[in-house]
């Protein structure tokens, strides 16, 4: 299996990542309110001639309330709720399909957005609580060999408001109420490979005034963007990082996850250690487990010494299996037998069966046809 893997190209990893500037809009047209900061609702707002408190309550009504229609927000004079959406605008991305899991405790999203491009995201319910999985880009263009959406490659990075909207999508659709929610760049993309639009978002789930999601309760999942990692580590925050390990030796990773021919694992251990002294988070290792690839004894003995190496906890994954994609997912004894492995020598295992594989809405099996 290992051998048949394509040598694919090596993606673009540049830290030139700004999302192209948008289209020119008309200066008087509504700005995207997704995409602002709560100060920057303000100044909108009080540009237009609105007095100071005014934003606050906007934001009150979206990000406390869940109410977009302006009619409906009644401490606005009327002249205010007229205006509002000459200013502003509260729409969220359309629904292209939605699915949902039996169980009815996983939704699959593929949203639609201004120019056709589509996204998906997901929403998971269970025993921790609400998770809700945001995709970064439209496609990916780090084309890790196993990945439903890396066989897609990149249509575009996401703006910010459209990342946060993903967010108020789900939690307006599911009903579903958790002060404590999570959210995971788990979706589609490299979230570091769209660093700039994709901090913005986080700074503007993280405001108060905004949804008011603390950092911790935030992970970013990576690639392994060396440079962006660093960066990452000094905005201040304590987000969660996870970082998609998938292999212990670089002949293994240069296959499987092609970026790491440009950031091979002693520079990526690096800089994950960085960010766990930088921010005082643990990292997360994610190792999904490929039948007859990654899943031998060697390669859990090689995992518990870099797992000893820093502050880490690591994510074991079975695979969630790809139509049209040759890998495995392990059979289940020797997933447990892995685990078993490993659960003596390392300090934090977990084993992830993740949900939402009914739906085709489990990890890396976003952008596959359900
Ligand atoms: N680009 C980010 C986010 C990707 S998706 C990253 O690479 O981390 C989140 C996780 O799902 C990653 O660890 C990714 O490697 C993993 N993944 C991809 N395809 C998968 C699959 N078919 N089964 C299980 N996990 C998968």
């Amino acid at each position: 299996m290992e051998s048949q893997s394509p040598l694919v190209p090596l993606p673009s990893t540049d830290l030139d990542d700004e999302t192209p500037a948008r289209p020119a809009r008309e200066a008087e047209g509504p700005v995207p309110f997704f995409g602002l900061a709560p100060e920057e609702v303000r100044t909108r707002l009080t540009d237009a001639g609105w007095q100071g408190y005014r934003a606050a309550q906007v934001l009150d009504w979206v990000y406390r309330k869940r109410v977009r229609d302006p009619q409906a927000m009644s401490n606005l004079g009327k002249s205010q709720r007229e205006s509002l959406t000459s200013l502003i605008d509260l729409n969220l991305p359309r629904i292209h399909r939605q699915l949902g899991s039996p169980k009815g405790d996983a939704f699959k999203y593929a949203l639609e957005l201004r120019d056709k491009a589509r996204v998906e995201s997901v929403a998971m319910l269970s025993k921790r609580g609400v998770t809700l999985c945001v995709s970064s880009q439209a496609g990916c263009g780090m084309a890790c060999v196993f990945c439903a959406t890396g066989t897609l490659g990149l249509t575009r990075n996401l703006r910010a408001d459209e990342i946060v909207a993903q967010v108020v999508h789900m939690l307006e659709t599911t009903g579903w109420e958790d002060p404590g929610f999570n959210i995971v760049f788990m979706g589609m993309g490299e979230p570091l490979a769209n660093y700039n639009s994709t901090v913005k978002a986080i700074r503007i789930l993280n405001a108060e005034a905004g949804l008011n999601v603390g950092s911790r309760r935030i992970t970013v999942s990576t690639v392994g963007l060396v440079p962006q990692i660093h960066r990452l580590a000094r905005e201040g925050m304590q987000l969660g990082l996870a970082l998609s390990l998938h292999a212990t030796t670089d002949e293994l990773r240069d296959k499987l996850v092609p970026v790491n021919r440009r950031y091979p694992l002693r520079e990526l251990l690096r800089a994950a250690e960085y960010y766990a002294t930088t921010t005082g988070r643990r990292i997360t290792l994610e190792y999904i487990l490929l039948g007859g690839v990654n899943d031998h004894k060697g390669d859990a003995e090689r995992l518990a010494e870099i797992a000893n190496s820093l502050p880490c906890k690591v994510n074991l994954i079975p695979y969630n299996t790809v139509p049209q994609l040759p890998w495995e997912r392990p059979t289940d004894d020797a997933i447990q037998r892995f685990a078993d492995w490993l659960f003596p020598r390392c300090p934090a295992v977990t084993l992830r069966w993740s949900q939402g594989g009914d739906i085709f809405a489990a990890c890396g099996q976003l952008g596959a046809k359900a």
